[in-house]
């Protein structure tokens, strides 16, 4: 499985907004966005003007393509299978990426970025309706049962997340038993429910040319 194994703050200084990949540390003094609000690079300061609108369909692509932590092939699938689905395609985009089950699992509060909960369920520590799973881009379905495996419970990452999920507060669509280390996906998101400033129709015409 490819992923990007490059300077994760850079990305969100490229993207000029905080994209919170790095867990509590985007939450201190010490997010590099906080202290250099510009892009990366020698000319990170320097660039300015007008953007194409070429440029500006790019850019949102690579956004949410980060947020979620997916490469570019199979960030284009996820495009063609929100294409295929009914409805309007950039909202079905965003469910799509947002019922992974990695993301489910950082929603939840048992990781506390996307890259962990990747990390923690390659590494078997979760159980979907009671069978093991070890699939980060498997899909979660409406009343499936998400739960960290009895032997897994004291993993201090895991642990260190379920504390300080308070910060950033579990979405409606998902139901959790903190205590018990369960967690049922209710419904699926809506797009207002997804607080995240994403123009989603920038990427549908970027894909769409
Ligand atoms: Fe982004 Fe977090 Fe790094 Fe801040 S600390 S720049 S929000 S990844």
């Amino acid at each position: 499985m490819a992923k990007y194994t490059g300077a994760v703050c850079r990305i969100c200084r490229r993207e000029n907004l905080k994209l919170f990949l790095k867990g509590d540390r985007c939450y201190g003094d010490k997010c590099a966005f906080e202290r250099r609000a510009y892009a990366p690079g020698q000319h990170g300061q320097r660039r300015t003007g007008k953007m194409s609108d070429y440029h500006l369909q790019l850019r949102e692509k690579q956004k949410v393509r980060r947020i979620y932590g997916i490469l570019e092939k199979q960030f284009r699938r996820y495009y063609y299978r929100a294409e295929q689905q009914k409805g309007v395609t950039g909202t079905n985009l965003l469910i799509l990426l947002e019922t992974r089950l990695d993301n489910i699992v950082f929603r939840m509060g048992f990781a506390s970025s996307r890259n962990q909960a990747r990390q923690l369920v390659r590494h078997n520590h979760f159980l979907l309706n009671g069978k093991p799973v070890n699939i980060p881009s498997l899909q979660v379905r409406v009343g499936d049962t998400i739960e960290v495996k009895e032997g897994s419970r004291k993993v201090p990452a895991l642990l260190e997340a379920v504390e300080t999920v308070v910060r950033r507060g579990i979405p409606n669509w998902l139901e959790v038993e903190k205590e018990s280390f369960r967690g049922v996906m209710k419904a699926l998101p809506k797009r207002e429910e997804l607080a995240m400033p994403i123009q989603e129709q920038l990427i549908i015409e970027l894909y769409s040319k």
